[in-house]
């Protein structure tokens, strides 16, 4: 989310997802195990994740797994590796969408992300609703309970830079079986306090996340090219399904790349939103 990949502070490259930083300190959050079991990190493989720093956590209520920007619960892993698709296509979309278009998602933020966090959401659903979707986002207050509950609750999560990254959005999960999206995702609030970000910047880690929400996988998860990777791990693709008219090969400028420098949709995004959504 941000245009100069290089900053001064501890000689930092920031990412979408991910931000680098050189210098490196405990991890305060609230680890449960290190360790995964090889079948549950065989199922995350099998799903191209990288199971780099996966570990077990609590998140937004619940326990599963962080990987990459994303939390997932077991049950969220199974039904990731059990949705095979054919052995030869790229893909970029997860198996579950939102149902039951035309359809309004509310969003609410954690008022401790403060005017930073408020303007972002008011930001980040500005940007969806431009794209004149038959998904549209509307803003409700935080914390509701029962049916007026926000779909998509952006939480506030306090995690320090681990093994040279940290993680700007955490995304829990993406649409499940009902057609409803994701419960929400968290925005890290070291990374106001360590780098002071821009409103574009958390506007565009806020509408990567939300992508995740409503089933969009990295545009990059095969090789992870933006993070500075370069995983190939052959062809066979799980719980996700490339989508017409996108490429298959290299979009750097996407913001859905996992690393990448985007804070904006690019044509190729616009055009993935316009044939899910
Ligand atoms: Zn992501």
């Amino acid at each position: 989310m941000k245009k100069s990949k290089f900053l001064s502070i501890c000689g930092a490259a920031i990412f979408s997802a991910f931000l680098f930083v050189s210098c490196e300190s405990e991890n305060e959050e609230i680890l449960v195990d290190s360790s995964l079991d090889k079948d549950v990190l065989l199922k995350l493989q099998r799903a191209h994740f990288s199971t780099e720093n996966a570990r077990i956590i609590e998140f937004m209520g619940e326990k599963g797994v962080a990987v990459e920007d994303m939390f997932l619960t077991f049950d969220q892993i199974n039904e990731l590796s059990q949705n095979v698709v054919g052995p030869h296509e790229k893909q970029y979309r997860t198996t579950n969408l939102v149902t039951g278009l035309p359809r309004v998602i509310k969003v609410s933020v954690d008022p401790d992300l403060g005017t930073l966090g408020s303007d972002a959401l008011d930001a980040m659903i500005d940007m969806y609703n431009a794209e004149n979707l038959q998904l549209t986002f509307e803003r409700t207050t935080f914390g509701l309970k029962g049916k007026k509950k926000a779909d998509i609750e952006v939480t506030e999560f306090y995690e320090l830079e681990s093994g040279g990254f940290i993680t700007l959005g955490r995304a829990a999960g993406f649409p499940n079986r009902k057609g409803n999206p994701a419960k929400g995702f968290g925005i890290n609030s070291r990374w106001f306090e360590l780098l002071n970000p821009s409103l574009a910047e958390v506007t565009g880690t806020m509408a990567h996340e939300v992508g995740h929400c409503i089933g969009f996988r990295h545009t990059d998860y095969m090789t992870r090219e933006s993070c500075g990777q370069n995983v190939n791990e052959g062809n066979a693709g799980v719980g996700a399904i490339h989508i017409d008219g996108t490429p298959t090969v290299s979009d750097a400028t996407s913001l859905m790349q996992a690393c990448g420098p985007a804070d904006r949709f690019n044509q190729n995004d616009i055009t993935a939103l316009n044939v899910l959504y």
